[in-house]
Formats: C-alpha cells, sequence, structure tokens
C-alpha cells in the first residue's frame, strides 16, 4: 500500500476527530476505551483525537465511571461551555435571534415583528443590531462566539450564500451570506427554514437517532425538510422540500393565488391566512362565537393567538376552525408520507402554536387519505421546539458544522483537568 501523504493524513485525522465528536454527542458521556469500540480506532488513537478536542475546548472530563471491572474511567462529554452560538431567523413578519451554549441550552433570545411590505433593508439592519447585543451577551459570561446560524423562509444558493427567493416576503438573490459575515466576522451558515428546522430536530430534539422523518414547518407559508437515510435530501438544485407549493387543489382558478405566483398550492389552504380567511367567513354569517368578542375586548385585528385563546375557552367556531386546517394539512402530508415512508413526520413553525389542536385532526386525515400500512406506522408529532424550531435549527446548522468538521474552532480555551491520578491513561 502506498504511503499516506501529509493531505491524506490531515483529512483521516480531521475525520477521526469528526467521528469522535460526533459519538460524544450521540451517546452523551463515553470513556475513551468505549469511544475506541464505537469509532473502531485503537485506543492511542482515540486519546490523541480526545487530547486535541480537549485543547479546542470542545470536550469535558465528566467524572470516573467505577461500574464494572477493570480499571475505573475517566468519562467525556460535549463541553457546553466550548462557546456560543447565535441563530437567526428570519421569519416572514418577525425575527428572532437566540443565543444558546454549544449543546442549545438558550442564554439569550429576543424577538421583533417586522412588516414584509418594507422590503429586506430594514428588517436586515434590525437583525444586525439585534446580533450585536447577542455577541455583546456572550462576551459578557466569558464565552467566544462560534458562528452564526440564519434560517430564511425560501431557497438558498448554499454554495455562495444567497438567498434566491423568498416567495411570502417577496426577497429575491439577496447575498446574506456576504452581508452577515462582513458584519461579525464570524462562520456564518444559512439554508432553508424547514431544513434548518429538521436539522434542529435531528441534532437536539425528537429526531435524534431518526434516519428517515419529515419535519414540516408552519407558518405563513408551509416549507419541509426531507431527511432521508440519515441526511437532509437537497434535490437537484438544493431547493428540494418547498412542500407547501406543491398543487394540491383541482380547479385552481377558483383558489386564492399563492405568493410564488401560482393558484391551488397546499400551503394557501393550511397556513396561517387560511386560518384567518376561516374565521372572517365564520364572522361574515354570524356564527355564535366569543371571537369578535375578543377582538373588541383586546382592541386587536383577528390573529392566530387570538383565535387560539377563544379556542382555549371552549369556542366551538375556533375549534372547528382548527381542525379544518388540521384536516388540510393531513392532505398534505398523506402524500408526503406515501411518497416518503417516513418514520416520523415532525410539525413545528410558527402555526404549532395551535399544534395541539390541528395535530388529532392532522392525524385522522392522514390515517384517511394515505395508504393504511404506511399511515399506521408514521408517529405524527410536535416539535421539541414548536414555534421556535426554524431559531434552533439556525443554531443546528453552526453546531453540525463545527461536529463535522471540529479544527475549525481554535485552541484558545484552557479548561480545568481532572487531578492526574483520575485520568485513563
Ligand atoms: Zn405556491
Amino acid at each position: 500500500m502506498d504511503t499516506l501523504t501529509n493531505v491524506d493524513q490531515t483529512f483521516v485525522r480531521e475525520l477521526n476527530l469528526s467521528s469522535v465528536i460526533k459519538r460524544l454527542h450521540d451517546k452523551g458521556t463515553l470513556s475513551r476505551a468505549q469511544l475506541a469500540l464505537l469509532t473502531g480506532l485503537n485506543k492511542s488513537t482515540v486519546s490523541s483525537l480526545v487530547e486535541e478536542l480537549f485543547q479546542r475546548g470542545l470536550i469535558r472530563e465528566t467524572g470516573i465511571n467505577s461500574n464494572g471491572t477493570g480499571r475505573p474511567a475517566t468519562l467525556l462529554e460535549i463541553n457546553p461551555l466550548a462557546g456560543g452560538i447565535i441563530g437567526l431567523e428570519l421569519g416572514v413578519d418577525f425575527v428572532t435571534v437566540l443565543l444558546t451554549d454549544f449543546v442549545g441550552s438558550v442564554l439569550w433570545r429576543r424577538q421583533c415583528t417586522v412588516d414584509p411590505t418594507e422590503g429586506e433593508e430594514p428588517t436586515i439592519a434590525l437583525t444586525l443590531d439585534l446580533i450585536d447585543e447577542a455577541i455583546k451577551d456572550c462576551k459578557e459570561r466569558k464565552l467566544r462566539v462560534l458562528g452564526l446560524g440564519v434560517s430564511t423562509p425560501g431557497t438558498v444558493d448554499l454554495k455562495e450564500k444567497i438567498l434566491v427567493f423568498a416567495p411570502n416576503l417577496h426577497w429575491r438573490n439577496i447575498p446574506l451570506g456576504r452581508i452577515y459575515s462582513d458584519h461579525v466576522r464570524l462562520p456564518v451558515f444559512i439554508d432553508n427554514d424547514g431544513n434548518a428546522a429538521a436539522v434542529g430536530e435531528h441534532l437536539f430534539g425528537m429526531a435524534r437517532q431518526v434516519r428517515n422523518f419529515i419535519f414540516v414547518f408552519a407558518g405563513v407559508g408551509i416549507g419541509g425538510g426531507l431527511f432521508l437515510n440519515n441526511e437532509l435530501y437537497r434535490g437537484n438544485n438544493g431547493f428540494a422540500g418547498e412542500i407547501g407549493h406543491s398543487p394540491l387543489v383541482w380547479n385552481p382558478a377558483s383558489r386564492t393565488p399563492c405568493h410564488c405566483g401560482n393558484r391551488g398550492c397546499w400551503e394557501t389552504n393550511a397556513n396561517q391566512y387560511s386560518i384567518i380567511r376561516r374565521a372572517e367567513a365564520c364572522l361574515e354569517v354570524k356564527r355564535s362565537t366569543i371571537i369578535s368578542h375578543l377582538m373588541e375586548q383586546k382592541k386587536a385585528p383577528l390573529s392566530i393567538s387570538l383565535i387560539k385563546e377563544a379556542a382555549d375557552g371552549g369556542d366551538q367556531v375556533a375549534r372547528d376552525i382548527l381542525t379544518e386546517t388540521g384536516e388540510v394539512m393531513g392532505l398534505g402530508i398523506a402524500s408526503l408520507v406515501n411518497i416518503f415512508n417516513p418514520e416520523k413526520v415532525i410539525l413545528g413553525g410558527p402555526l404549532i402554536i395551535v399544534g395541539d389542536y390541528l395535530l388529532p385532526a392532522i392525524k385522522l386525515s392522514v390515517r384517511k387519505h394515505a395508504l393504511p400500512e404506511i399511515a399506521d406506522q408514521v408517529d405524527i408529532i410536535l416539535s421539541s421546539f414548536r414555534a421556535d424550531a426554524s431559531v434552533f435549527g439556525a443554531i443546528a446548522l453552526v453546531v453540525n458544522n463545527i461536529l463535522m468538521n471540529p479544527i475549525q474552532v481554535s485552541k484558545e480555551v484552557v479548561q480545568e483537568r481532572l487531578p492526574e491520578t483520575m485520568i485513563e491513561k
């Protein structure tokens, strides 16, 4: 066999570093011996890799496992204080900025509403200010910032880090990668909201260790993340997962136009606006409901949170509206389930504040419309992060990238070690 070149050796070492840190992320705590067993690497290689991850501050010693026979072993785990991660969700009518530690625990969060008709400039300027606040908070905690993840409600050119088209914002070809990296001087990762949410759920949420699942991201639109055979499916041009624009309704000429320019798209019948339209129709025919009373009392326009409040108060009209929306969401999910036969379908996004009302209707609808053998086996659940699924996804974009390529994190953190006598050799 030819001798490995230096370049090859560096590449193999990077792969092995990634393999070790990913095992720790998946399993929680492991000893060096367990890592050797799981990765198939020899113990001295594992010890050297562990030492490097330790120097980069990415893992820490967490105690001693003295169970079983043999010498007690030092246990290792991911270091939550490896650094702070900033996530930005560009919603359609809001932005959220989140600061977490390296294992996704929230340290700081801000959300602001924005007016989508004002164009991209004021929204982006606002997000830059919020990101500056998050960085300041992170530094006050004496944590370095490891990166910024951005989730967007549109298609993304991953290579150039450009938002190609966000139908509900009417934004086209925005060089978000350049804008944010010029400002923050940090590694910046950008993805579509449904894709980001799927990565977040796989890394931190309900889809850990799940190889096949579909994330349905519902809000002003419906986006999707197709996680197939243990990786995100991106399609030929990287735009896969635009599930909300499936032409679900026949005779589309009579239907509500979609922001993508078509008529009859699934999302126009199952998004936030569709719930508002259903409520307006009920108010127009004067169905008996407390919705109008709540609007008057709060001097507020019709909104999803107001409809939720009515439903929480037992209002039948509000509950019927959400049930009907759930049925239509179930129709689209039934097609996805038939095509992909996933283990789970996970629902998240701003609309999932009413998820508890939608879910029973979605499950019934999928059972009614998908093939029984497939529908019986799929688990349809709400995201761990509910309405915040996409901003946690933005965090996960950064963490995932570091797990794949740990050497991007510098060796600058000095950690306390366990006493020398306790270290497993
Ligand atoms: Zn559409």
